[in-house]
């Protein structure tokens, strides 16, 4: 048996690695603390489980979803974007139910990219980003990201020839996992540049409402003419606690939609209509569940900088995302350091160097843990390093 050439050039998915690792520990006995994957520990507020306890007893969401996703969480979406950031989306052409927005966004190379193209993705992403050109056989350029450029990824530098085989430019902010924001002007410029080299630019919006200290962040569309070059990304997974519902969705420019739909009629057939219904509840019933997730995420991200700031870390304290991005001490590259916490403190944090080339010297620690076992983590990595 011989599977395809693609699948070769794919490195264990990264936090699937980390997963076995602290399995591994684990099945010693050993009490491990993992600010590893950004998956939140509290439940799905009730109110959102008690609509799909009901939705689950409709028969009419026992047959085939609706391909493109029931029209009612359609519209509940196009709704959510008017109110949140005065966006207008056509709920029948413009947006797309999603399986996930991790498979939405793999996804799209399929409806994009012919092998040998180009994507650009930020030197420091989500994996899928450049997995999806991979298994497309097509090509990653990994844009510059630094943190003297607030780590927004720079297209300036392009060379032209990977700019007249590229397809797709992802960015993604607020971002995963460096916690920086990106301002109305980088957005323009952005779309500036995507509609002078005719690309999809391809925005991933999983974090716009886990903001803090009165920072709200804003979607890609609000910019004029967005909508000429853009499709962007939306996830219940992270604001409503709802990682494992696998809901989401994508909307914007109708013709990159609809190539997003075109793949997904023949691959899927949509995601469960109860589920649907349970989103719809979440996006239009009470909010406050979330703005008391972004107080716990905020404390919990003081705690943390502090502690690690107290600690000699270097880290700056980000306004949104559930995440810390912080410098490795001298003398240790990404790997080592999260290798040596994990053996000598028994915390999982994961390697910088892991999200793409310029993520070494970086760790990421998730703000998913307990403020209890947060705490005892970082004095945990104090005496590690004592
Ligand atoms: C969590 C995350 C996603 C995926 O969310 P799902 O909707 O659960 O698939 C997408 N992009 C980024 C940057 C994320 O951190």
């Amino acid at each position: 048996m011989r599977t395809a050439q693609a699948l070769s050039q794919i490195k264990p998915y990264l936090f699937a690695t980390i997963d076995q690792k602290r399995d591994a520990l684990r099945a010693q006995g050993i009490d491990v603390i993992s600010l590893g994957i950004g998956d939140p520990d509290r439940p799905t507020p009730e109110h959102i489980v008690n609509a799909m306890a009901a939705a689950i007893r409709n028969p009419k969401n026992h047959q085939y979803p609706d391909y493109a996703g029931s029209i009612e969480y359609r519209t509940a979406v196009a709704e959510y974007m008017q109110r949140r950031f005065g966006v207008e989306v056509d709920p029948t052409h413009e947006v797309l139910t999603l399986i996930g927005s991790k498979e939405g966004i793999g996804h799209l190379h399929t409806a994009f990219v012919d092998p040998g193209d180009y994507v650009l993705a930020p030197s420091i992403g989500y994996p899928v980003y450049s997995i999806g050109a991979t298994l497309q056989n097509a090509n990653t350029y990994f844009m510059p990201m630094s943190e003297a450029n607030g780590w927004l990824a720079d297209f300036s530098q392009v060379p032209e020839e990977v700019l007249a085989k590229a397809k797709i430019m992802f960015l993604g902010y607020p971002n995963n996992p460096t916690g920086a924001v990106a301002t109305e002007e980088y957005f323009d410029r952005a779309i500036a540049f995507c509609r002078e080299h005719d690309l999809l630019l391809a925005h991933d919006n999983a974090y716009c409402d886990l903001s803090y200290d009165g920072y709200v962040a804003p979607s890609i569309l609000e910019r004029p003419g967005a909508k000429d070059v853009c499709i962007e990304f939306f996830s219940l997974s992270k604001p409503y606690n709802m990682t494992g519902w696998r809901i989401a969705w994508a909307c914007g420019n109708e013709t990159a939609v609809q190539a997003l739909g075109t793949v997904k009629n023949n691959l899927d057939s949509g995601q469960f209509t109860a589920i649907q219904d349970a989103a719809i509840e979440a996006l239009t019933g009470t909010q406050e569940n979330v703005h008391e997730m972004c107080e716990l995420y905020a404390r919990r991200r003081d705690l943390l900088v502090e502690a690690l700031r107290a600690i000699g870390l270097t880290c700056e304290s980000p306004k949104a995302t559930i995440y810390v991005w912080a410098k490795v001490p001298a003398g240790y590259t990404s790997e080592s350091f999260c290798a040596t916490l994990l053996e000598k403190a028994h915390v999982i944090v994961t390697p910088g160097s892991g999200y793409g080339p310029d993520g070494e010297g970086y760790i990421r620690m998730s703000l998913t843990t307990p403020d209890d076992r947060l705490l005892e983590a970082v004095e945990r990595i104090k005496k590690a390093m004592a």
